[in-house]
């Protein structure tokens, strides 16, 4: 899953800082400070840096987060609700019950669409979140695909399943 950062660090002098964010050493109170060493932290979530302080030479250890700006789903109601991963990745684990997919491409599947919602942020429809499930789900397996469809679409009866299956035969699933 790809991280932007949204916000950029300046310095005293107005100057966007090439290392990620003005520190103040945490022995001196100096702000001058050198990155030594950066790595990721917390599964990518964030970023360890091993800074050395340019006045006092000692060594300390920061971490960086991105702060998420909030997304929220618009229903079809008009109800605003905040959009929650979890509650996806729920709907798709249902929909992928018995069936040959890893935990690991539901929950990559699950990442993909809230990447893709919030480049649309930070408002979106319920119907983008929907289908950008259902394109996920479509090239990674057509059976669960088609009960999430089942259950997104609300069908009512026997011909919009066939309506469905006849659109799937016709997108080949390795399209993308
Ligand atoms: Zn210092």
């Amino acid at each position: 899953m790809a991280v932007r950062c949204k916000h950029t660090f300046v310095d005293d002098d107005g100057n966007a800082d090439r290392y990620g964010g003005a520190v103040r050493c945490p022995y001196c109170q100096s702000m001058d400070d050198k990155v030594i060493d950066s790595r990721m932290a917390d599964a990518g979530a964030a970023t360890r840096r091993r800074r050395e302080c340019l006045a006092c030479g000692r060594r300390y250890t920061t971490f960086e987060r991105v702060e998420e700006l909030q997304l929220f789903v618009v229903k079809r109601s008009g109800v605003r609700e905040p959009f929650d991963r979890t509650k996806i990745l729920d709907g798709i684990r249902r929909a992928a019950k018995n069936r040959p997919i890893s935990e690991d491409d539901l929950v990559a599947l699950a990442a993909g669409v809230e990447d893709e919602v919030r480049e649309l942020g930070p408002e979106v429809g319920s119907e983008v979140v929907g289908k950008a499930v259902l394109d996920g789900l479509r090239a990674l397996d057509p059976v669960t695909y088609l009960r999430f469809a089942s259950v997104y679409k609300g069908f009512e009866d026997l011909t919009d399943f066939e309506r469905e299956v006849v659109l799937l035969t016709r997108q080949p699933t390795d399209e993308t």
